[in-house]
């Protein structure tokens, strides 16, 4: 530990685990998904209670540590952890608890997508969250959260009924619409900048058990008619009907012939998550947009859906993302997009647009800090690779494709999908919400103690 600091007080009162440096499970405890984030904080802090996090906050100010928050450790830009400070660390609270008769879930903010889908499939029932069932259910939400429910039920935050938060000043707050609704608000889309989350309260849907989902595959040549079509096509289908366009190197899928394994595809992912009979024409008419090189598509668990994109998500990898948000993709968008996809520095870069106009359009974008009521299409510059010999040209060939297709976005923003050096845009992704958030900030953080995250400056 740099500062000298005696952990017995701390130790006196904390239920959970206490982990230092030279303990034998702490390089375990301090690894993140994203590879290229090596941070070594003074203390990681598992806590057990909302209690454990009071004490932590208490502790890390005493003395003077810098507090960093960790659900499931995914976001990109590493921020749960830091060098020297104190993790918060929710990797032992997990527990998912269902009341299928209110169709309502109270998850533990250490929970991923994979044990909230898991314990609320048992009822017949989910609610939207994201495509990779090791992404943590807290960050994800914090941020404001979309998947293949979106389109139907909204993003995340449109579907949580309250949270229990520890503020920094060790208070533990109910936030919902009708108590510290101030709170509530800002939690929605406002990420882990108001206090510590140690429980959310989600609304659920009736979704599954099965689906109708799966991948159908198009040689890169027709790239742009596919994409044209896809544009055109996807905004008259029906909210259950759900397509996301990813450009990649195809991995070596067994219903894809040999040749096509390594090379340049377009792939159409497809969720139905209802009325089956009626939207299996409309994937026909997916399959008519030019010449598929492959298919995979059925009946399937909603729950195997959700983790079908994890072999190629997997952690320890080293990565670099951008995002914009777009209100409509014109062709110049488009031809950007696939002359970036045509030059992909490696075998795990990729490009993709999710569709989620629906439901999420017709909330105001007042209604809580998530601000993106306009948006359509959500691209992800996704740069993946092994080898830290690659690091500058993964990294730019994200950076140039996001400049080249600025112009063509709507200038807002998803801020789970940003990196840490674009602090500058946050207030921008925000837009008019900023101004409210930087308030509700200075009321409950004024001395910005939880900086780590996509950070809201305290306002006069
Ligand atoms: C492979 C991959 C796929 C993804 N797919 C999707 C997707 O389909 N849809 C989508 O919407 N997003 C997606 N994301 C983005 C994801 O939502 C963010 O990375 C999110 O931050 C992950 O949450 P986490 O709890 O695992 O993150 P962590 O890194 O643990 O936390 C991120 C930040 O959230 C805050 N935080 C975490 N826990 C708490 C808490 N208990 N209280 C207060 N603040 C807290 C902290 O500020 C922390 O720095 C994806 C990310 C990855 C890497």
């Amino acid at each position: 530990m740099k500062k000298n600091v005696d952990i017995n007080s701390l130790k006196s009162e904390f239920r959970g685990q206490i982990i230092q440096p030279g303990d034998s499970n702490y390089d375990e405890a301090r690894k993140i998904w994203n590879a290229m984030v090596d941070c070594k904080p003074a203390l990681i802090a598992q806590v057990s209670c909302a209690d454990d996090v009071s004490s932590a906050i208490k502790f890390a100010q005493a003395n003077k540590l810098d507090i960093t928050i960790r659900g499931a450790g995914h976001n990109i830009a590493g921020n749960s952890i830091c060098n020297d400070g104190l993790m918060i660390d929710f990797s032992n609270m997990k527990k998912v608890s269902v009341d299928s008769n209110k169709k309502i879930a109270l998850v533990e903010p250490g929970a991923t997508l994979k044990d909230f889908d898991a314990e609320a499939q048992k009822y017949g029932l989910a609610t939207p969250v994201g495509i990779n069932s090791t992404t943590g259910i807290a960050g994800l939400t914090l941020g404001g959260g979309f998947g293949w429910l979106t389109r139907k039920y909204g993003f995340t935050v449109d579907n949580l009924l309250s949270a229990d938060v520890v503020t920094v000043d060790g208070k533990k707050l109910r936030a919902s619409e009708k108590e510290n609704a101030d709170l509530f608000w800002a939690i929605r889309g406002g990420g882990g900048n108001f206090g510590v989350v140690t429980q959310f309260e989600f609304k659920l849907y009736p979704v599954g058990p099965e689906i109708l989902a799966g991948l159908l595959v198009f040689p890169f040549k027709q790239a742009k008619s596919i994409l044209q079509q896809y544009r055109d096509f996807i905004q008259i289908t029906p909210p259950e009907f759900n397509v996301w366009v990813v450009m990649r190197k195809a991995p070596p899928l067994p219903f894809l012939p040999e040749n096509v394994h390594g090379k340049e595809v377009v792939v159409l992912a497809i969720c139905v998550v209802s009325e089956f009979d009626k939207n299996e024409r409309l994937i026909e008419s997916l399959r008519s947009f030019g010449d598929p090189v492959g298919e995979h598509i059925g009946n399937m668990p909603y729950v195997n859906w959700q983790q079908a994109f994890d072999p190629l998500l997997t952690p320890g990898a080293r990565n670099y993302w951008k995002t914009h948000n777009f209100i409509e993709l014109q062709d110049d968008a488009i031809d950007s997009m696939t002359e970036y996809a045509g030059k992909l520095p490696s075998p795990q870069c990729e490009i993709f647009i999710a569709y989620l106009e629906g439901k999420s359009n017709t909330i105001p974008a007042d209604a809580m800090a998530y601000p993106g009521r306009d948006l359509k299409y959500v691209l992800n510059v996704h740069g993946r690779w092994d080898d830290a010999n690659q690091d500058k040209e993964c990294i730019n060939w994200a950076r140039d494709f996001f400049n080249s297709s600025s112009k063509f976005a709507s200038g807002g923003a998803y801020v789970n999908f940003m990196t840490e050096e674009e602090k500058d845009r946050v207030a921008k992704a925000y837009g008019p919400n900023y101004k409210r958030l930087a308030q509700i900030k200075k009321k409950y953080d004024p001395d910005n103690l939880l900086r780590y995250n996509q950070n809201i400056t305290p306002g006069v």
